[in-house]
C-alpha cells in the first residue's frame, strides 16, 4: 500500500466531488428532511426512497405538520416503503421535536423514538456539523477492505475516527457511502476504477455477509399487503382484506394480529381499520 492517509483522503474526496449521487436530502442542512430521509433509508435503497421522500416532504414540510397528522394518513403516505413501524416512530419523534425542540448532539438525538446510533450520527453530522463518522454497512465494508480484516464494534469506530479528515466530516461520510454503493459493492467491487486502490488491502480480505432471506412469501410482505389493502377503506373484516390483498385469510389474520399489537391497525369487534389518532 502506498502513501499516507492524507493522499488517500484527497483521492477519495476528489472522486466524490466528480461522482457524488445527487439525492434531494443532500441539498440541505435542515435537520427535518435529513431525519426523514435517514429513517426512510434505514431499510430501503436510496433510489427507491426518492419518490417517497419527495411526497412525504410535500405533505409534512416540518415536524409540526407530521406531529398533527392522523396515523391513517401517515401510513397511507408511507405505504409501499415497507417496515411501517418506522412511520409510527417518525411521527412520535416529530411530536417530541415539536414540543421540545431539536436535541443538540448525536447522544441526545439517540433519545428520539426510532433513532439509533447511526441515524443520530448522520443527523448530527449532516445537519449540525458535528465532526463524527457515520458508521453503517457501506463504511464497514470499505474500511474492512482497506484494513484487510473484518472490522466491527470499537475497532470499526476507532478506524473510522482515525480516517475522518479534520473539518470534512460531511463530505467524507457521504464519499464513503457512495464509494461503498457505487464501486466497493458487497460482491464484485470495481477495484480497477477505484480511486483508493493504492491504499487498500484488497477486496478478498473482507466478504460482506449475505443479506437476510427473501421478501417474497415473508410475513413482512403480508403485513405490507394488508396495510395497503386498508388504505382508503373503512372498517373491514379479515376476509374482505384478504380478498383485496390477494392473500389467504390465515396469513391475513396473523398479519393483523401483529399490526394491531404494533399500533398500526385498530380493531373494533371483528373489523379492522387504520388508526384515526
Ligand atoms: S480497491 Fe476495491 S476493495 Fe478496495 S476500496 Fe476500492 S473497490 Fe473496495
Amino acid at each position: 500500500m502506498a502513501g499516507t492517509t492524507g493522499h488517500k483522503t484527497r483521492a477519495l474526496l476528489d472522486w466524490y466531488s466528480e461522482n457524488q449521487r445527487g439525492f434531494p436530502w443532500r441539498q440541505t442542512s435542515d435537520p427535518w428532511p435529513i431525519l426523514v430521509s435517514e429513517v426512510m433509508l434505514q431499510q430501503t435503497q436510496a433510489v427507491r426512497v426518492v419518490p417517497f421522500f419527495e411526497r412525504f416532504m410535500e405533505g409534512y414540510p416540518e415536524p409540526a405538520a407530521l406531529a398533527q397528522a392522523p396515523l391513517s394518513e401517515v401510513l397511507a403516505m408511507w405505504s409501499g416503503l415497507g417496515y411501517n413501524r418506522r412511520a409510527l416512530r417518525l411521527r412520535e419523534a416529530a411530536r417530541q421535536i415539536n414540543d421540545h425542540g431539536w436535541p443538540s448532539d448525536a447522544r441526545r438525538l439517540e433519545g428520539l423514538p426510532g433513532i439509533g446510533s447511526y441515524t443520530a450520527a448522520a443527523i448530527a453530522c449532516f445537519a449540525f456539523g458535528e465532526q463524527l463518522p457515520t458508521v453503517e454497512t457501506n463504511l464497514r465494508r470499505v474500511l474492512s477492505r482497506w484494513y484487510g480484516k473484518p472490522l466491527a464494534g470499537r475497532d470499526l469506530t476507532e478506524a473510522a475516527q482515525e480516517e475522518l479528515p479534520c473539518g470534512r466530516a460531511v463530505d467524507w461520510n457521504q464519499a464513503m457511502m457512495d464509494l461503498g454503493a457505487v464501486l466497493c459493492k458487497p460482491r464484485e467491487p470495481r477495484c480497477g476504477v477505484c480511486p483508493v486502490v493504492d491504499w487498500c488491502a484488497g477486496k478478498d480480505t473482507y466478504v460482506a455477509p449475505r443479506p437476510q432471506g427473501g421478501f417474497s412469501g415473508s410475513s413482512r410482505e403480508a403485513r405490507g399487503a394488508v396495510l395497503r389493502a386498508l388504505v382508503g377503506r373503512g372498517r373491514s373484516t379479515a376476509m374482505e382484506i384478504g380478498n383485496e390483498a390477494g392473500i389467504a385469510e390465515s396469513r391475513v389474520l396473523r398479519s393483523l394480529a401483529a399490526l394491531v399489537s404494533e399500533g398500526l391497525v385498530a380493531k373494533v369487534g371483528a373489523e379492522f381499520h387504520l388508526p384515526d389518532g
